[in-house]
């Protein structure tokens, strides 16, 4: 049985105060109504290290949103993922579709970001889907299928039992209209097919696959009941507590 995750990906929001409140408030939380799911959260780098020390990552795990394609050196703002393993931090966003679009991350930069990922114990949450035009014109397994073997197949196949996926529908991200659980779960099952056949059953059955895309308390039962869905990543409706926790509840 694969463990349910639910990650909240804050993106550019939150001062310091509220970012710091809203975590330790969720960490009390969990550790209240210990739920199934494992709870991670990524906000801005900035606030890493304080969060670190004032949850406790037996209840809520703290993610970063990016890092680095490079090792060290003159990348003026840039944060490696041995800086971020320096501050105790074991998980990474990699390839959302904002830094995607905005920062023109391609499939080249991506499979450096998941190398460093790995060569200094950080998980990768690696964010790939299709846009709307994409799903229009039909071609959304091809391009799903090629986004995962990009970055993956580069990859030493011995680290891959530490991935998690997420499957990202960019026409549902931020826009409030959600992939149907149908749609979901039939592009979770395809990124499965596309695992077996290139990493091997074990690797495609252990994979935790996570449905992104406007998840909010409504929907996120039905989604995350869905065989293959397993559990969400959540940006708007992480950043408010009542919100965020009745998604953590949703996935058991
Ligand atoms: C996201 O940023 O990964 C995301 C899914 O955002 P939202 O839930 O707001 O669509």
């Amino acid at each position: 049985m694969r463990k349910k995750i639910v990650a909240g990906n804050w993106k550019m929001n939150l001062k310091f105060e509220e970012a710091l409140q809203l975590a330790i408030d969720l960490n009390g939380w969990i550790a209240d109504n210990q739920p199934e799911a494992e709870v991670i959260i990524a906000p801005s780098s900035i606030y890493l290290p304080t969060l670190l020390e004032n949850v406790d990552e037996q209840f809520l795990k703290i993610s970063a949103q990016d890092l680095s394609a490079h090792e060290k050196g003159a990348y003026t703002g840039d944060i490696s993922a041995e800086q971020l393993d320096s501050i105790g931090l074991d998980f990474s966003l990699i390839g959302h579709s904002e830094r995607r679009t905005y920062q023109h991350e391609d499939a080249e930069v991506l499979e450096q970001k998941m190398k460093q990922a790995f060569a200094h114990q950080i998980y990768p949450i690696f964010c790939f889907g299709e846009n709307l035009e994409q799903r229009e014109n039909n071609t959304h397994f091809e391009v799903v299928e090629s986004q995962l073997l990009d970055v993956l197949a580069k990859q030493d196949k011995e680290l891959l039992n530490k991935l998690i996926l997420a499957y990202e529908p960019v026409w549902a991200i931020g826009t409030g209209k959600t992939a149907s659980p149908e749609q979901a779960q039939e592009m979770h099952v395809y990124v499965r097919e596309v695992l077996d056949k290139n990493f091997g059953a074990e690797i495609a059955n252990s994979t935790p696959i996570l449905y992104g895309g406007s998840v909010n308390a409504e929907n996120a039962e039905n989604l995350f009941s869905q065989n293959d869905i397993d559990g969400g990543l959540v940006g708007s409706a992480s950043l408010q507590l009542d919100q965020f926790t009745q998604i953590i509840m949703a996935a058991q």
